[in-house]
């Protein structure tokens, strides 16, 4: 039996996000240092840790960041007011809102006053729409980071069946779309989707977004294919897993992403990307 080769997110970031400090750098001599302001409201522990995480990959990579933090109990009204403060700032290329958000405001309100040149999580309708029709201005950082992991490892994807499992907004549709982009004949399933191994065991590519530990399995899984876990839970010891069951996929499968270590740290590092090339294009337009 041969097991999987194991996708390296860790070892893809560190290159890409050297890339990132170069072209930051570069930008900076020019006068303008890529900045990203991220807003958070209230004080949710996992929340704070994503947050934390952000504004440190930023400045270790020579961008600005700007950390905004609101109390649970600000008003839609002030946050959507920071918002366009933050859209009008020349210093700021990308703003960040990190969802969730208390249930008295509406995220979607949130999302689409954040201006689309300024959207680097890609989530605004403007950004939504453009990857839909196939010329996309900011795709989302999480399935953004699965096509770099699949680009490293020369996985193909024109003409490749893929599933991917989940069909939220900031994971499961972006995907579909650059898998579809990308040339592959894409399944998308989901929790009303009957018979989950019938789809995934004619896959060349799974991709599983759910939220579900131990979801696939070894036996849901063609010999030789690529299976990415974007899923991120807790096992009984808690320590962090995935959707994926590794060790019995890691037998079949030709390529598994580790959790953690796969998926988790491609998204911040596409963000960073994002965030760069929006400071490269105002530069360019002269904003
Ligand atoms: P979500 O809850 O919005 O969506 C989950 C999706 O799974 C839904 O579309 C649902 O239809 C589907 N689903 C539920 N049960 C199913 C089942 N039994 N079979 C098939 N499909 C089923 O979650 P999300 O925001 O898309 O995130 C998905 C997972 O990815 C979560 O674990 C989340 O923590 C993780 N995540 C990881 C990263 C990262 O950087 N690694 C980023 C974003 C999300």
């Amino acid at each position: 039996m041969t097991e999987a080769k194991i996708i390296d997110g860790i070892a893809v970031s560190k290159r890409l996000r050297e890339e990132v400090a170069t072209r930051a750098a570069a930008l900076t001599a020019k006068g303008v240092t890529p900045g990203l302001a991220v807003i958070l409201v209230g004080d949710d522990a996992a929340s704070a840790v994503y947050v934390r995480n952000k504004v440190k990959a930023c400045e270790q990579h020579g961008l600005f960041s700007a950390l905004d933090r609101l109390p649970a109990t600000v008003t839609e009204g002030d946050l959507l007011k920071r918002i366009r403060q933050l859209n009008e700032d020349p210093k700021i290329h990308g703003i960040l809102v990190q969802l969730p958000l208390p249930r008295h405001i509406d995220s979607h309100k949130v999302i689409e006053a954040v201006a689309a040149e300024k959207d680097v999580d890609g989530f605004h309708v403007a950004n939504a729409g453009a990857l839909m029709t196939g010329r996309p201005q900011f795709r989302p950082c999480t399935p953004y980071g699965v096509m770099k992991l699949l680009e490293a490892y020369d996985i193909p994807v024109s003409g490749k069946h893929a599933v991917v499992i989940g069909r939220s907004n900031i994971v499961g549709k972006p995907m579909a779309l650059l898998l579809l982009e990308a040339g592959a004949t894409v399944t998308v399933c989901h929790s009303k989707t009957p018979d989950l191994a019938h789809h995934t065991k004619a896959a060349d590519i799974v991709v599983a977004a759910v939220g579900k530990r131990n979801l696939v399995t070894g036996d849901m899984v063609k010999p030789g294919a690529a299976v990415i876990d974007v899923g991120m839970n807790k096992t009984d010891e808690g320590t962090l897993c995935g959707d994926v069951d590794f060790e019995s996929v890691r037998n079949v499968a030709g390529y598994v992403t580790p959790v953690p270590g796969g998926v988790g740290p491609m998204t911040i590092t596409l963000l960073l990307v994002n965030t760069l090339e929006s400071a490269e294009r105002a530069a360019h337009a002269g904003v």
